[in-house]
């Protein structure tokens, strides 16, 4: 299918340098509805959700990771970071009785946008395994 296609595509392309459109969320260039900021992450409701409560969670500085998959060293404090604000949100969204942290990572991830983030999401009882 096309959708595969293209994100063969951009995880062929996508190096550190490439703007998606995550980089027009954080500067607010694009709107999106914010529901956490601090100086180190951002996180917004999902355009697309697949879920009542479906939030994108991003390091407002790529700094390379385009993916996880591309993480090294220098980034494990931002990713713990990134997965405690995940239980942050998870508290102030009120998802007491469970949700899903998500890491789409390449082509076969499924991952669209390459800029590493993750899917929070909740608000109804969640299959698995995902697809
Ligand atoms: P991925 O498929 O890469 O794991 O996730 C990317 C997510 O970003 C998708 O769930 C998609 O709906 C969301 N997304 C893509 N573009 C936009 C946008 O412009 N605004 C918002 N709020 N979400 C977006």
């Amino acid at each position: 299918p096309d959708e595969e296609r293209a994100a063969a595509i951009a995880a062929v392309t996508a190096d550190s340098s490439t703007p998606t459109i995550f980089d027009k969320i954080i500067s607010k260039e694009l709107p999106s509805t914010v529901v956490y900021e601090d100086d180190k992450a951002l996180a917004f409701r999902d355009i697309n959700p697949q879920a009542p409560v479906h939030i994108v969670l991003i390091p407002k500085n790529r700094d390379g990771l385009t993916q996880l998959a591309k993480a090294d060293e220098r980034h494990k404090d931002i990713l713990g970071h990134l997965l405690y604000v995940a239980k942050v949100v998870a508290d102030q969204e009120e998802l007491a009785d469970g949700f899903r942290v998500v890491i789409n990572d390449g082509p076969n991830g499924c991952q669209s946008v390459y800029h590493l983030h993750l899917h929070i999401l909740g608000g109804r009882k969640l299959k698995w395994p995902p697809g």
